[in-house]
């Protein structure tokens, strides 16, 4: 295979959580006292993950894309978002091998949520949840993170075309 047809992306995304907010990371609602804070819906890791492909696609950044400061992007899905990100770059023949992300939240526990947030990602990027995969983790009480003041998300993308 051409090493050119295929290409890494990384992607990272922190939001503040604050009350009166809905809480949604990866597509998915979670019932929370908090919830992330931003113009769209907030959604840390399907942010971290559009990144993530549009920097394996060369297509710079979220920001570029779905500029906060734009009306039409208040309260946005974001998972709408990606998927419009995921037809760009299929048009361009790309297609994603595999994801691998981390949730970096003090609280709540994630590990409930898991398999349905790896359903709904897999459904967002068209792809089987054999190809996705989330791990959740604390920030060990350090931090802004792990002081209950924000979530962090990173993801990693692998893409590829014939
Ligand atoms: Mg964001």
């Amino acid at each position: 295979m051409n090493p050119l047809n295929l290409r890494i992306g990384e992607g990272w995304d922190v939001h503040a959580l604050v009350p009166g907010r809905r809480l949604v990371l990866g597509g998915v609602e979670i019932a929370h006292t908090h919830g992330l804070l931003g113009h769209s819906d907030a959604d840390v890791l399907l942010h971290a993950i559009t990144d993530a492909v549009l920097g394996a696609a060369g297509l710079g950044d979220i920001g570029r894309h779905f500029p906060d400061n734009d009306p039409q992007f208040r309260g946005a899905d974001s998972f709408r978002l990606l998927q419009q990100v995921m037809e760009q770059v299929g048009q361009q023949g790309w297609r994603l091998v595999n994801l691998d992300s981390t949730i970096v939240a003090q609280a709540p526990r994630l590990s409930v949520h898991m398999p349905a947030i790896v359903a709904r990602v897999a459904a967002c990027l068209a792809v089987s949840t054999a190809q996705v995969n989330v791990k959740a983790k604390t920030a060990e009480r350090l931090g802004p993170v792990g002081q209950g003041h924000s979530i962090a998300a990173r993801a990693v993308v692998l893409l590829m075309r014939d």
